[in-house]
């Protein structure tokens, strides 16, 4: 994991190694990896292994403090861990697809992506085509449900996190929308001084309101809140929108692979649990003929979501033990890795719960969503056919090319 130095300020590394006094399961290795990067600001790279941890660390770190929250998160999410059970859904990696290079070189050098900070980018024509055909084939899928089209705000507001627990369960990636305070000192003290620094911006931390909302984490809790505090008409609804999520991944952020700001396409069920289920299964055998279509190698397999450390083993092995979460894993061939590039999620009846939406028995409904990042299919798909489009399925270049 290679993490952008704080551009205002770059001290020379110093390299820390930590044994963590145990054997870090292999399967958590990535986990731990990621988290990392919310152990401390100072931390600019880390590679972690079962036995050793590696870490740079800026010079002026106060090592003894910086160990103690590497331990904790290491302790936290490793230590005793049991190895989840593996389930495959549909395994299609061995499709043999023609590009084997990393497209993030090729697509700077032809300006089809330009990063505006970590994290952010803008998009060229290229491979806004391509997220355009694969939107074309959510939407499809979104129609053959007859979805209902909803168009949700950006923002999301404090509270509506806060009823659905989500400052406890994913507080690491929170991104915060603020505002200067309405006042006529303030505003005019911020016009005179404000001014930006190593690309942050410097104005007396005390010119900002309060944080009353944050940028929107997902598309489908925007769903839950319209349907909130009411019985569910006709105890059952499918609804279908596009929106851009902000997911804060500090040292990860790196290529189009994660992103703070990257856009997300939800079908979205509500209704009985057999509804729930049902659908997202055809939902999901609906995909795997559109992936067929172009020969996309990938794989569905369970997942969990990204809790953070505290929350993370009881609500990972949760999620795992009632097959909530299935991930669509695309093959990187530039680096036998594999992408998540969406997923097929099942709450229960959490947010049933959570925000009082009810079945007409008076029950709490169950919800399910079906989530597609397009950035990151976009990304996925070059990364197995190249930027040549006569390198590409028939489909998929009469429709971008
Ligand atoms: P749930 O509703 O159960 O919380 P979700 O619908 O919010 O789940 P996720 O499964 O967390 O969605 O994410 C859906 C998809 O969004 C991922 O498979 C991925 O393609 C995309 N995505 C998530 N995080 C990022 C990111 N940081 N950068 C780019 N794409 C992302
Ligand atoms: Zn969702």
């Amino acid at each position: 994991m290679e993490i952008e130095p704080r551009s205002h300020q770059k001290p020379e590394p110093v390299l820390v190694e930590i044994e963590p006094g145990f054997t870090i399961p292999d399967f958590m290795l990535a986990e731990v990896q990621i988290k990392l990067a919310y152990a401390d600001e100072h931390i600019r790279s880390a590679s972690v292994q079962p036995e050793l941890i590696r870490l740079q660390v800026e010079a002026e770190a106060s090592q003894p403090e910086l160990i103690e929250k590497v331990q904790r998160i290491v302790e936290s999410l490793a230590k005793g861990a049991i190895r989840p059970k593996t389930q495959i859904l549909e395994d299609y990696m061995d499709r043999p697809v023609p590009y084997k290079a990393d497209p993030m070189p090729e697509l700077i050098r032809l300006a089809e992506i330009s990063q505006e900070s970590p994290g952010v980018f803008a998009l060229g024509p290229l491979v806004t085509r391509l997220a355009g055909y694969f939107e074309s084939q959510f939407l499809a899928l979104a129609d053959s449900f007859q979805a209902a089209p909803y168009r949700f705000p950006t923002l999301i507001p404090a509270r509506y996190l806060e009823r659905v627990n989500y400052f406890r369960s994913f507080p690491h990636s929170l991104t915060f929308a603020t505002h200067l305070r309405s006042d006529l000192d303030v505003i005019d003290r911020f016009s005179q001084e404000a001014a930006c620094a190593g690309g942050e911006l410097t104005a007396s931390p005390d010119s900002f309101a309060a944080v009353q909302n944050l940028l929107s984490p997902a598309v489908c809790y925007h769903l839950y809140f319209a349907l909130a505090d009411k019985p569910l008409p006709q105890g059952q609804v499918i609804a279908t929108a596009v929106g851009h999520c902000f997911r804060y991944e500090a040292i990860n952020l790196t290529s189009l692979e994660r992103l703070w700001d990257f856009t997300m396409r939800e079908v979205i069920f509500v209704g009985s649990k057999d509804f729930v289920l049902e659908n997202r299964e055809t939902a999901r055998q609906r995909m795997r003929e559109a992936f067929e279509r172009i020969g996309l190698a990938y794989r569905v397999e369970n997942a969990n979501d990204p809790f953070f450390i505290g929350e993370f083993r009881k609500q990972a092995a949760f999620q795992s033990a009632f097959q909530l979460k299935f991930e669509i894993r695309v093959s990187l061939p530039f680096n036998q890795s594999t992408l998540a590039v969406g997923s097929y999620n099942y709450h229960q009846d959490f947010f049933g719960r959570s925000l009082n939406i009810t079945l007409p028995d008076g029950s709490p409904a169950h919800t399910g969503c079906v989530a597609f990042g397009l950035e990151r299919i976009a990304f996925a798909f070059l990364a197995q056919f190249g930027l040549d489009p006569s390198g590409w399925p028939a489909e998929v270049r009469q429709a971008a090319a």
